[in-house]
């Protein structure tokens, strides 16, 4: 272990290098300074009880491979691309837990919910009287504790007090290079690190263009109210999330055709998300069986906890990958996502996607068992 705060700070400073050169494009520390005030998953002792400190940073996705996905091109490589960048994330974040602890510290990577990481079935509600102060000011919803959309430690909190991005109103965190095409990593440690500060707002490339809510195929995002979290000295604004079924249908693609029925993310099915937040679970339940009948999409998370035979696959994410510092080429990315058609299912498995009417032609002509399964 280091004696002297000079010499904590010349290797923290060697780990954040070391990061960079790994491939990140962002890469910043926040302590229990920086993250005071925030909710229960904003509390690193959470992931490792002796925590003093988390690198967090960001890895960038490749902008061709974005635009053949959001072009309905090829949903095939987007996956394994997206895959393979989260697996490079934890990688790194396993080596520079390794550099640590041959320092004599304590460190743990936190792995990000959707990888095959996740479903660890650790209890994610307020374990100490700090927590459940911060969860009286961030309540959850009981459907956020039974979908998973809590985390032990959230890593875009970590990432907005690290200054490794900052809330775009679509909830993603926005790097300055890559906006939020970007896979987050991050790893907790017993050193204690000064933490670098978070992008001021005045930074935020953020204008409220409401391109992230154009592309999408539900409603997730709230026109009317936002999520406001306090993060050390900082006030972060997002707006906020509606019913977490909704995102999560498409994400998984038992829904794909979007509530204005004129594009659909890369999911094959045509049943849409009713108005009522009370009605989504029940119609949740029918397109999860719909999709546990229909053929395996190529690719996927292979997800060891998951006993069953299906991989879970990505169909969605446009509102974090439309989202670019320039802005032409988030209009590029609305155009691409919103005019590349309708996606469907061949009976391999494989989806393509084509225009609105030939998918219609393509659905009538199925058996009416296989019909029932999409629409
Ligand atoms: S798409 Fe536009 S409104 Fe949405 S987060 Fe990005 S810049 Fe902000
Ligand atoms: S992932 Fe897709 S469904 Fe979910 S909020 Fe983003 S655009 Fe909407």
């Amino acid at each position: 272990m280091f004696e002297s705060k000079e010499d904590i700070s010349r290797f923290g400073k060697k780990i954040m290098e070391y990061i960079t050169h790994s491939g990140a494009c962002a890469v910043g520390v926040c302590n229990a300074d920086s993250l005071e005030g925030g909710p229960p998953s904003a509390d690193l002792t959470r992931e490792m009880p002796s925590a003093k400190s988390a690198f967090v940073f960001a890895v960038p996705l490749d902008d061709d491979i974005i635009e053949a996905y959001m072009g309905k091109i090829d949903p095939g490589k987007y996956q394994s691309h997206y895959i393979r960048t989260n697996i490079v994330a934890e990688g790194i974040a396993s080596s520079a837990c390794h550099f640590l602890r041959g320092q004599g510290y304590e460190a743990q990577v936190v792995n990000a919910g959707n990888t095959t990481s996740g479903g660890d079935g650790r209890d994610v509600t307020p374990q100490n009287d700090s927590q459940r102060a911060a969860a009286e000011k961030y309540p959850t919803t009981d459907i956020d504790m039974m979908i998973g959309t809590i985390p032990v430690l959230s890593q875009r909190f970590l990432a907005a007090a690290a200054g490794v991005g900052y809330f775009g109103r679509s909830g993603n965190i926005l790097t300055s290079s890559h906006g939020a095409s970007v896979v987050l990593g991050a790893l907790v440690t017993s050193m204690e690190l000064e933490a670098t500060p978070p992008i001021p707002h005045e930074e935020n490339y953020c204008d409220n263009c409401n391109w992230c809510e154009a592309v999408c195929p539900t409603t997730y995002m709230s026109r009317t109210e936002n999520n406001n979290v306090q993060l050390g000295e900082m006030e972060h604004t997002y707006s906020k999330r509606m019913h977490p079924g909704r995102c999560a249908s498409y994400m998984m693609g038992s829904a794909g055709l979007a509530e204005n029925g004129k594009f659909s993310a890369w999911g094959p099915g045509r049943k849409t998300m009713p108005k009522e937040d009370d009605q989504v679970l029940i119609k949740l339940i029918e397109i999860s069986t719909d999709m546990a009948n229909r053929p395996q999409t190529p690719g996927g998370f292979v997800n060891p906890p998951d006993q069953g035979e299906k991989r879970m696959n990505i169909n969605c994410s446009a509102c974090n990958l439309v989202c670019h510092p320039e802005r032409e080429v988030r209009r590029k990315r609305v155009k691409l996502w919103t005019q590349g058609g309708v996606s469907v299912q061949h009976e391999d498995g494989t989806l393509e996607s084509m225009p609105r009417e030939e998918a219609e032609a393509f659905i009538a002509a199925m058996t009416p068992e296989r019909r029932a399964l999409y629409e």
